[in-house]
C-alpha cells in the first residue's frame, strides 16, 4: 500500500466516523435534520476514497474517477443543505441537482483532457469551491453568529480556497498524465493530506457547533421554571449577574412579589387551580414588564423582577400595576380574586445586589403585615395608595 492508498483510507474511515457522529448527534439535537443531511454528506462523501483506490485498481479507471468526482461533490451538497438548515437558508434543490448533474457532465467531458492543464485542474476543482464558498457565505452571512459560527465560516473559505490551490498545484508539478497515475504522484499525496486535514477540521466544527447548542439548549432548559415559564431562581439569578455586568454602577431595582393567601387557594380550589394562578401570573409579568427585566419564580408561589437602569420611582409604579392587574388574572373560577404582596427596593453597586434582595423581603415581609395586597417600598413606610380588597376575599 503506498501513502496515497493509506491516506484514502484514512479519509475513508474519518468520513464514516463523521457520519456516525452526525446520526448520533441527530438523535439529541434541536437540528435534527441539519445533522441528518450532514450524516448523509459525510456517508457519501466517504465513498470517494473507495473509487479513488477502484481507479488505480480495476480495468474500468473512467467509471470510478467520474464516481470519486460525484460522490464527493454529492457529499458536500448534503452538507450544504445540513448547514442551510443549521443557519437558516435553505438551498433550492432544483438549482443543487442541476449543479451537480452539469458539474459531472463537465467532469466526464474534461477526462480525457491532458491532465494538468489549467483548464482541466480548474474544471475538476471549481465546483467542490463553489459549493464550499457557498457554504461559508451561509455561515458566515447568518445572524446571531457566535465564535464557532466564525470559525467555521473562515475555515470552509479557506476549504473552498484550498480547492482552487489543488487545480493550481496540478498545473505546477502534474497529477499524474492519466487517472491512473494520480495515485502515484506527489501532487495526490500532497493533495489528499491537506483534504484529509480540512475535513477532519471541518468535520469536528460542525460537530462543535451542534455539540454547543445542545449543551445552550440543555442550560436554558436547566433554568426554565415549566409551570409558569419564567426563570427559575438559577436562571434568574444568572439574568441579573449578565445585566450588572452590562451596568455595574448602574441604578437598578428589585421586586418580590408573594401571592397571597396561597395555601387557602390550594385548599379552597384544589392544586390545579393553585397551578393555573401560577401559570397566568407567569404570563402576566412576561407580558406586563419590560423587555429587559429578569424575571422568575424564585419558590413555590415567590416571584422575583430585577429592573436594570430603573429608578425606585418607576419600579413602584410597575408593581403597583402588577398589583392591580393581579385581581383580575384571566383563565381562573369566577369567584377566585387572587392578590398578591410586593417588597421594592433599589441598589447602586454590584455589592448591594444582597442588600437589596434583603431590603425587598423586609419590605415584602411589611406589606403581608400590613393586610396583603400592597406594595411596599424598602426603608420606607410608603405603599400604594390604591389598597383595594375587592373580590372575593378566601
Ligand atoms: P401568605 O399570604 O402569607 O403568603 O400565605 P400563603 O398561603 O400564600 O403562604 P404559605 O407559605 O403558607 O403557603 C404557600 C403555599 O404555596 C404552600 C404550597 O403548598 C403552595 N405551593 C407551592 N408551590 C406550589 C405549586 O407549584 N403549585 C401549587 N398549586 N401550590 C404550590
Ligand atoms: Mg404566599
Ligand atoms: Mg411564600
Amino acid at each position: 500500500m503506498n501513502g496515497v492508498a493509506f491516506f484514502l483510507g484514512v479519509n475513508f474511515v474519518i468520513a464514516v466516523c463523521f457520519s456516525a457522529v452526525f446520526a448520533v448527534v441527530a438523535t439529541r439535537s434541536r437540528s435534527r435534520r441539519a445533522a441528518l443531511w450532514l450524516a448523509a454528506g459525510f456517508g457519501v462523501a466517504s465513498l470517494s476514497a473507495l473509487c479513488e483506490l477502484l481507479i488505480a485498481y480495476t480495468a474500468a479507471p473512467k467509471v470510478w474517477a467520474i464516481g470519486a468526482f460525484a460522490t464527493v461533490l454529492i457529499g458536500m451538497m448534503l452538507l450544504r443543505v445540513g448547514i442551510g438548515h443549521l443557519y437558516g437558508r435553505r438551498l433550492d434543490k432544483r438549482i443543487a441537482v442541476f449543479f451537480v448533474g452539469a458539474s459531472i457532465i463537465l467532469c466526464y467531458v474534461i477526462y480525457d483532457l491532458p491532465r494538468g492543464t489549467p483548464v482541466q485542474a480548474f474544471s475538476y476543482q471549481s465546483p467542490f469551491a463553489v459549493v464550499l464558498l457557498d457554504s461559508a457565505f451561509v455561515v458566515l452571512s447568518s445572524r446571531g453568529r457566535q465564535a464557532i459560527d466564525r470559525f467555521l465560516g473562515m475555515l470552509m473559505l479557506f476549504t473552498g480556497l484550498h480547492f482552487l490551490a489543488k487545480a493550481g498545484l496540478a498545473v505546477l508539478v502534474g497529477a499524474g498524465s492519466v487517472a491512473r497515475d494520480y495515485i502515484h504522484t506527489n501532487y495526490a499525496l500532497i493533495s489528499q493530506s491537506a483534504t484529509a486535514i480540512l475535513v477532519v477540521a471541518v468535520g469536528l466544527t460542525l460537530l462543535a457547533a451542534l455539540v454547543l447548542e445542545i449543551m445552550a439548549d440543555q442550560r436554558s432548559e436547566s433554568e426554565k421554571d415549566t409551570l409558569s415559564a419564567l426563570a427559575n431562581r438559577r436562571g434568574f439569578d444568572r439574568q441579573v449577574q449578565s445585566l450588572l455586568g452590562e451596568a455595574p454602577n448602574g441604578q437598578h431595582a428589585v421586586i418580590l412579589c408573594d401571592l397571597d393567601h396561597f395555601k387557602r387557594i390550594n385548599d379552597t380550589y384544589g392544586h390545579h387551580v393553585g397551578d393555573l394562578v401560577i401559570q397566568a401570573f407567569g404570563q402576566l409579568m412576561n407580558d406586563s414588564a419590560p423587555k429587559r427585566a429578569a424575571l422568575g419564580r424564585i419558590g413555590g408561589e415567590e416571584f422575583a423582577i430585577f429592573l436594570p437602569d430603573t429608578e425606585v420611582g418607576t419600579a413602584l409604579l410597575f408593581a403597583q400595576a402588577l398589583r392591580g392587574a393581579t385581581m383580575t388574572l384571566p383563565g381562573l373560577p369566577d369567584n377566585l380574586s387572587v392578590t398578591a404582596s410586593f417588597g421594592v427596593s433599589s441598589l447602586t453597586t454590584t455589592d448591594g445586589l444582597q442588600e437589596a434582595y434583603r431590603q425587598a423581603d423586609l419590605a415584602l415581609y411589611t406589606a403581608k403585615n400590613a393586610g396583603r395586597n400592597q406594595v411596599k417600598l424598602a426603608g420606607t413606610s410608603h405603599s400604594d395608595k390604591h389598597d383595594h380588597r375587592g373580590g372575593t376575599r378566601i
